[in-house]
């Protein structure tokens, strides 16, 4: 599948109350929602996601709050969806994210900064099958 991205609204902005208005921005931004569920993910499930990131100082606390609480993955459908989304979230940091941005409203900082976006058609795909099955997503 093309034209997909995978976002997961994070768990300070899921304790916070801003589900539904990241959801009904980013429809507002063109975006399909394709799959959407709300799970509270244990350490091997976060820390299997973040792989990539093992290595890096940060690794231990950012499974420790992606664990903290339930979170919600999501597969998005657009054209050109992994950059168009990427402008919709805004920077890693909040601090840097562009005014208007998810990050920009409703982050508090670089790692609990609301939400996560792909940042490649592959890892789009990985990261989609990683959370859901090819029968889940419509
Ligand atoms: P990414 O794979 O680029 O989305 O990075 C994963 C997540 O790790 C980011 O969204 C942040 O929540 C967190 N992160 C990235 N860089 C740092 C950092 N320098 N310090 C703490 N957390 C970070």
């Amino acid at each position: 599948m093309s034209n997909i991205t995978l976002t997961i609204i994070k768990p300070d902005a899921v304790a916070k109350g801003h589900t539904g208005k990241i959801i009904d921005h980013i429809i507002g931004a063109g975006f399909k929602v394709r799959a959407m569920k709300m799970i509270h993910m244990n350490d091997r499930e976060a820390g299997g996601f973040y792989d990539v990131h093992r290595e890096r100082p940060f690794f231990n606390d950012l499974v420790s709050f992606m664990t903290s609480g339930p979170c919600v993955p999501m597969v998005l459908e657009k054209d050109n969806a992994v950059t168009d989304f990427r402008g919709v979230i805004g920077a890693t940091n909040p601090k840097e994210a562009a005014e208007g941005t998810i990050r920009n409203l409703y982050a508090d900082s670089i790692e609990a900064n609301a939400i996560h976006g792909s940042d490649s058609d592959e890892n789009a795909r990985r990261e989609a099958s990683y959370f859901f099955s090819e029968l889940e997503i419509f």
